[in-house]
């Protein structure tokens, strides 16, 4: 068993060898509790990338012909290898960053499921018989791995997202390169040394630090990828999809969101204070599906906001590394000074500070749980991903109002609501315009549902049995003369 230094690897892992980049350029990488440089990574750019799209192109070729019984034992003993390194594998995690270690074991618990779903997920790609119209032919339909896939993965969940790629990937008998982010490249590094204790054939998985623009840029011009999947900005989605136009690729996109979080009159109070606090905080409000705007109704109001700054008073904020913390820090300065902007910002336009609202130190990069009260439409933080322990909370008077803010956005990643009438239940569920929606729950993501956006939030689902559509190809065959 490997403990997380010896999980921590620096070189880039292209066709199965640990690599330095080309330019022989390396980055620092900072743990964001302490800001001190936890290591160095390769700087690798355009010709790292090309050899790493070559290594995968090679590798297709064999690994896209194994039988689905191989990929699926492959993929169950790269299962088996992040649960053997659970605890090693998370105080990496939160060394790069920064999430409590409680939080990392569960991410990595999290890789650990998806990889096991498609790993069973992989014997059943089945294709179809058709009724053929006509005497004399008959029709097939049968699925086949699409190419080579780049992935592009974000700092916020840097082990879990590339395992929701890396793992329909696989089983559907595509390989990957793969690009994390420059913050929290350790994470995913970590899979090539548990890719060859799995018996992943080398080349299968390769993994690229370094310029984000140079390696997206080349996964995307080459015509060598067949798709590109990628979780970040909706910003830099955009880009990448505008880049991937030219080589007509497949892509999967899991962009931003801005969560509502709608506390109705007749919710279970305690409940809905539960659930806010859990998506609202997680990760100190880091995640594309935590809780940007919490719209409270008149009558709930007050007690609402009461119980909610009595219950996120009692997040510990500090290192991930320390018992007992819930509460790590932001990943970087912008993303504070983002959070701080916003702060200001409604405090101009009439937002009350009922909890947190400034940093202790303003050197760190933990900022604590805030609350905002008496928050409008007009605010950034209504219209923008916040990204930040940052809970702006709207009061609302009837169900139609609630309906119209929550859809009033671009994004449509997840949604929550809280009610205990079962017809208003079913009337807001399906009025809502989002991919995901949270009854009376707060946290909803699991890997046997299909998790992905609607509207500018993104394109395609990862997770469930959904999620091994986008890598694969349905060819028809029609077969005459019988
Ligand atoms: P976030 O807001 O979560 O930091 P980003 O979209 O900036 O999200 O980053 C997510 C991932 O996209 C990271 O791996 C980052 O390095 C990568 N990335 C950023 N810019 C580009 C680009 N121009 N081309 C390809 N990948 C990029």
């Amino acid at each position: 068993m490997l403990n997380w230094r010896e999980l921590k690897r620096e070189k880039n892992f292209i066709g199965g060898n640990w690599v330095e980049a080309e330019s022989g350029l390396s980055i620092d990488v900072t743990d964001p509790a302490t800001g001190e440089t936890i290591g160095t990574i390769a700087n690798a750019g355009t010709r790292d990338a090309r050899r790493a799209i070559d290594a995968a192109k090679t590798a297709f070729e064999a690994w896209s012909c194994t039988t689905a019984d191989h990929r699926s034992k492959v993929l169950r003993k790269l299962s088996a290898c992040i649960l053997d390194h659970q605890d090693a594998l998370a105080e990496l995690l939160t060394r790069e960053q920064g999430k409590p270690l409680a939080e990392s074991r569960l991410e990595v618990g999290s890789s650990a499921a998806y990889i096991l779903w498609f790993a069973e997920e992989a014997r059943r790609i089945y294709g179809d018989i058709i009724p053929s119209p006509w005497p004399d032919r008959r029709i097939a339909v049968t699925k086949e791995p699409v190419g080579v896939v780049g992935a592009i993965t974000p700092w916020n969940f840097p082990s879990s997202m590339l395992a929701r790629k890396i793992g329909p990937a696989l089983a559907a008998g595509c390989t990957v390169v793969a690009k994390p982010a420059t913050q929290t490249p350790y994470s995913a590094l970590a899979y090539g040394i548990l890719a060859e204790q799995a018996g992943v054939p080398s080349g299968v998985i390769n993994i690229l630090t370094g310029s984000a623009r140079e390696i997206g840029g080349e996964m995307t011009a080459s015509p060598d990828i067949a798709k590109i999947t990628f979780t970040g900005s909706t910003e830099v989605g955009r880009l990448l999809l505008r880049q991937s136009a030219d080589t007509v690729k497949k892509v999967s996109m899991e962009l931003g969101g801005n969560a509502p979080f709608i506390v109705f009159d007749d919710a279970d109070l305690e409940r809905a204070v539960d659930g806010a606090v859990a998506a609202k905080f997680r990760n100190s409000g880091q995640t594309c599906i935590c809780t940007n705007r919490l719209y409270v109704q008149a009558g709930i109001y007050d007690r609402f906001l009461e119980r909610f700054a009595a219950a996120a008073a009692n997040l510990m904020v500090g290192s991930g590394l320390e018992s007992g913390i819930t509460q790590g820090p932001l990943i970087d300065r912008p993303a504070v000074e983002k959070v701080e902007q916003f702060v200001a910002d409604a405090c101009t336009k009439g937002a009350r500070i009922v909890l947190g609202g400034a940093r202790r130190d303003p050197e760190s990069l933990f900022f604590p749980p805030t609350i905002l009260a008496d928050a409008r439409p007009n605010m950034r933080c209504s219209q923008e991903e916040i990204f930040g322990p940052l809970a702006p909370v709207y009061k609302f008077e009837t169900e139609e109002e609630a309906i119209k803010l929550a859809n009033d956005t671009e994004y449509g990643l997840a949604c929550y609501f809280y009610t205990r009438d079962l017809g208003r239940t079913y009337r807001v569920s399906e009025k809502l315009k989002y991919g995901l929606v949270g009854v009376n729950e707060g946290l909803i993501t699991t890997e046997v549902a299909p998790f992905g956006g609607f509207k500018q939030s993104g394109l395609g689902k990862e997770g469930s049995k959904y999620g091994i559509d986008d890598y694969l190809s349905v060819k028809y065959t029609c077969i005459g003369g019988i």
